[in-house]
């Protein structure tokens, strides 16, 4: 079995074979690209491994060892030889990209003799040695697990002896003795000595790559990521190239385009004379690639052919990793660039008008979830700022809260629903977690591809880093900047688009549709068979959701009306009435609202239909609280209040008592309500229809969609669209004007599902009321399910999503389809659609029009990721 591909045997499409870097290194030696010897073992390999008690595949360290020989050709170097040693990078490598989370060893193949050879024959014992004493301290922290620390330590002893700033700047004789110093560290902390035999080197190194596949933080950026466990990392071992090899060498990384705003610029960081982490460590402030142009004229040339080369060969842009060995480039990994939803956007729709690509291409290049990021806030641009400091713009996007300088607090703090801004010197992949619950991170060190700026964009989060003139003091949990002490909980802004910090909280605001992502929308609507509506319950929010493109409201919640202040005592009066004539009397008060606001919501739509759902939740909402009462009660007795009040109080809390529900959530809710309680639907249909008639009057066309919520059965459905067509004739009656109108039902519970037939006789429309619908097919209490259990389903992998982000197809999709079929057999012509919160998750939309929904109606922000998720469906 063949566990081990040369780099000119594999290509691109066998990336789950040979993981990303692997198969992308093979493709780009394919294509001609400067790329250092090496090969690949597979992930086949590494998941034998991992299941067989970490024992290698019977003939994988033959394969190696062949490999190995023909990589020996290719350079004319020798593993392990004295005088002409072969240095090899060994570097983990998964299907799905994991930046930094798993191991890489560089220069692995030096011991105490071949360093001596690389030295004389490249005639640079600094060089040599720099090599070999980065070597040990990679192996020892990778492999053998020795405290990165420690080592760091050592060197800055010596340097703060030296009196100097740099790694470079040590000279050989000093390196010698610091190696020693570091082979005896290992000694004391292993019990035995640094590995000589390169062979054993080796096997190790690839042991520790296959191993890292389970190190904690890449479980949980899978977690995050949801990336599966199973797929397993390959191991790439590669001839080095050196970037540490002088002023004519160096090591960057950079990305085709900007991964920020999609602009065509090559965008990326060197840094001379360095090796690999050099640069995303973020020790050394690296220099951007512009500037290669002006140092190393010859290099710059060649980089610009190469992303060109590149660029055009994979269709998409790229993020590069090079070194240049003495004026000589080598490329060492490239894939396809992560990036801001606003540079996805520009780049898609460029790369269109550049030819590179067709629309159908571009619209599935962009990530529908991912555009959340441009329907976010953005600094002001008329507040007036003061920044206290400026770094480096490493994630757009605004974010505002309390300063905390360790990511253990942060999340701690942002569980608990605070606003926090993390600030560090730089972020390493330990501090996933409070960065996955901070608004924003900042911090003073690193370029724009350090850890920090990478792991913000994927997130979209705001990110300011390199910000070098704030000084951190971690022992006193403060940061200063110009004599401004700045601490731990106090308030800061940081704009990652501009990468300016503030004090306090400066305004904020809400992006709109504009440019390319208009364009690529428009694309959107051409392809998409769905429509997009809108949950609107006022006209400001149907106004910006029209600004988003929806075409209708899907759901407008009259409660949220009955919430209003002004309006809340008159609900009261209605709900507490003794009898109807009272209740009657309550509801004639609450018409004009209604009629105002059915007449705002309707115009602000028009001529687009509005689906107006007649009151849903239990009356004891909009009740006051009865342990509240009863403890107002306790106080005015004890000040002795006038006994009329107490009692009017104590009627009040006999009421609220009588209302309690042992389950509201099943209780007397929906059309329940209406059915009890006719004149509450009669109330709210005739202000409707008043509404109505005004439009009309003023030639604003308008149509009302009136929803019944909670039918179980057709015999509900039936009688209270009786009620309102009753009172549209009654209202026809009185004013001789004809409007036009839909009666229909939400979809809610299973057994409305499984007699749609019968509701698709009385109904013109359904709406699929998926929060509910999965709250009465699964038997989850939403408010519960959410904090206590789900969490612990998902960790032990019993559900794969919260089921109230993304539609749970097996059963509540069950249900909807067989609904919709028996929907359809009865009535052709209905409308059906869903209201859900899944009315704007990318994967739900998908589902939807699989089952040939008409339309999908989400919250006003998520139309624009409705109309592009609408699209990949259909595409
Ligand atoms: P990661 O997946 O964390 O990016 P890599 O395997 O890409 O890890 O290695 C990190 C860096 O190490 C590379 O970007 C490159 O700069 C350096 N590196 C890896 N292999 C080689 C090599 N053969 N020659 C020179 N540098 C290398
Ligand atoms: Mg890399
Ligand atoms: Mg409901």
């Amino acid at each position: 079995h063949k566990y081990v591909y040369l780099f000119e045997e594999g290509n691109a499409d066998m990336k789950y074979l040979l993981g990303g870097k692997g198969a992308n290194l093979a493709e780009m030696s394919r294509i001609g690209l400067p790329v250092p010897p090496g090969f690949t073992i597979t992930t086949e390999a590494c998941n034998f491994y991992l299941k067989e008690n970490k024992s290698f595949p019977e003939g994988m360290m033959e394969q190696v060892y062949a490999a190995l020989k023909k990589i020996e050709e290719k350079t004319g170097k020798i593993f392990g030889d004295a005088l002409n040693p072969l240095l090899v990078s060994v570097r983990s490598g998964a299907a799905i990209s994991m930046p930094g989370m798993m191991d890489t060893i560089l220069n692995l193949g030096l011991n105490d003799e071949t360093v001596k050879g690389l030295a004389a024959l490249t005639g640079d014992e600094r060089f040599a040695y720099d090599c070999y004493r980065r070597f040990i301290q990679m192996f020892s922290n990778v492999v053998l697990e020795v405290e990165h620390s420690l080592f760091e330590d050592i060197i800055e002893r010596y340097k703060s002896k030296l009196g100097i700033i740099f790694d470079y700047e040590i000279p050989a004789e000093e390196l010698k003795k610091i190696i020693e110093e570091y082979k005896a560290l290992v000694k004391k902390e292993k019990g035995f000595d640094f590995p000589q035999d390169v062979h054993e080197q080796l096997v190790m190194a690839i042991r520790a790559v296959f191993d890292s596949w389970n190190n904690q933080r890449a479980i949980v950026y899978r977690r995050i990521n949801k990336i599966d466990d199973n797929l397993g990392t390959a191991v790439n071992v590669q001839s080095m190239a050196f970037g540490n090899m002088g002023n004519d060498s160096g090591t960057g990384v950079a990305f085709t385009r900007n991964p920020s705003t999609g602009a065509k610029e090559l965008y990326g960081e060197f840094l001379v004379n360095a090796q690999g982490e050099d640069v995303v460590a973020g020790i050394r402030t690296p220099m951007p690639i512009s500037k290669l142009k002006e140092e190393l004229p010859g290099v710059y040339e060649q980089f610009i052919d190469t992303c060109a080369k590149l660029e055009k060969h994979y269709r998409d842009m790229q993020d590069i990793e090079f070194t240049v060995e003495k004026g000589k480039l080598y490329m060492l990994q490239t894939r396809s660039g992560k990036r801001t939803a606003r540079a996805a956007v520009n780049i898609a729709v460029d790369m269109v008008n550049e030819g590179l690509i067709t629309k159908e291409e571009a619209l599935m290049r962009v990530d529908p979830e991912q555009l959340n990021q441009l329907l976010h806030r953005q600094i002001d641009p008329s507040a007036k700022l003061e920044p206290i400091a400026q770094g480096l713009p490493a994630s757009p996007g605004a974010a505002c809260g309390k300063v905390v300088f360790d990511a253990d607090i942060a999340e701690k703090l942002g569980e608990a629903g605070e606003k926090v801004i993390l600030v560090r010197n730089e972020t390493t992949p330990d501090d996933i977690h409070g960065i996955v619950l901070a608004q924003g991170v900042l911090t003073s060190r690193g370029g724009m591809t350090s850890h920090a700026a990478v792991v913000a964009r994927g997130m979209g989060k705001p990110c300011v880093c390199g910000c070098e003139v704030i000084k951190i003091d971690m022992a006193n949990k403060q940061f200063t900047v110009n004599g401004t002490v700045v601490k731990e909980g106090d308030i800061i802004s940081i704009d990652g688009a501009t990468g300016r910090v503030m004090l306090g909280e400066v305004p904020m605001i809400e992006p709109s549709l504009s440019g390319e992502f208009a364009t690529l929308l428009s694309w959107a609507d051409e392809v998409r068979k769905l429509k997009v509506r809108a949950n609107a319950d006022n006209p400001q929010d149907a106004a910006k959701a029209r600004e988003f493109g929806a075409e209708g409201i899907g759901l407008c919640r009259t409660e949220h009306m009955f919430m209003e202040t002004e309006r809340l005592p008159i609900v009261q009066e209605m709900i507490l009435a003794d009898n109807e004539e009272e209740r009657k009397k309550a509801l004639a008060k609450l018409l004009p609202f209604q009629k105002e606001d059915f007449y705002g919501i309707l115009k602000a739509m028009s001529p687009y239909p509005v689906t107006i759902r007649l009151l849903d939740p239990p009356l004891h909402e909009f009740l006051p609280d009865y342990e509240t009462l009863l403890l107002e009660i306790a106080e005015l007795k004890h000040s002795h209040a006038d006994p009329a009040l107490i009692r009017k109080k104590e009627e009040l809390a006999a009421k609220v008592h009588s209302l309690a529900e042992a389950n509201p959530m099943l209780g007397h809710r929906g059309c329940r309500l209406g059915i009890t309680y006719p004149e509450i639907y009669r109330m709210q249909a005739r202000a409707i229809f008043e509404a109505m008639i005004e439009l009309k009057k003023e030639n604003i066309p308008a149509f009302a969609e009136i929803e019944i919520p909670l039918v179980m059965d057709v015999a509900e459905l039936a009688l209270l669209k009786e009620e309102i067509n009753d009172v549209y004739r009654e209202i026809k009656e009185e004013t001789g004007v004809e409007l036009e109108y839909a009666v229909g039902t939400m979809i809610e519970l299973p057994r409305a599902c499984i007699v749609a037939d019968e509701l698709a006789k009385e109904a013109e429309f359904f709406s699929f009321g998926t929060n509910d619908l999965t709250q009465t097919t699964l038997g989850f209490s939403r408010d519960d399910a959410e904090g206590k259990f789900i969490p612990v389903y998902l960790d032990k992998k019993i559900i794969k999503n919260n089921p109230f982000a993304v539609l749970d197809r097996k059963g509540v999709g069950g249900l909807m389809k067989i609904a919709v079929e028996k929907a359809r057999s009865e009535n052709p012509d209905i409308l059906l659609g869903i209201c859900g919160e899944h009315g704007g998750e990318p994967s739900s939309v998908e589902f939807c029009h699989i089952i040939g929904l008409n339309y999908v109606s989400c919250s006003p922000y998520r139309i624009p990721i409705a109309r592009l998720a609408a699209a990949q469906a259909a595409l």
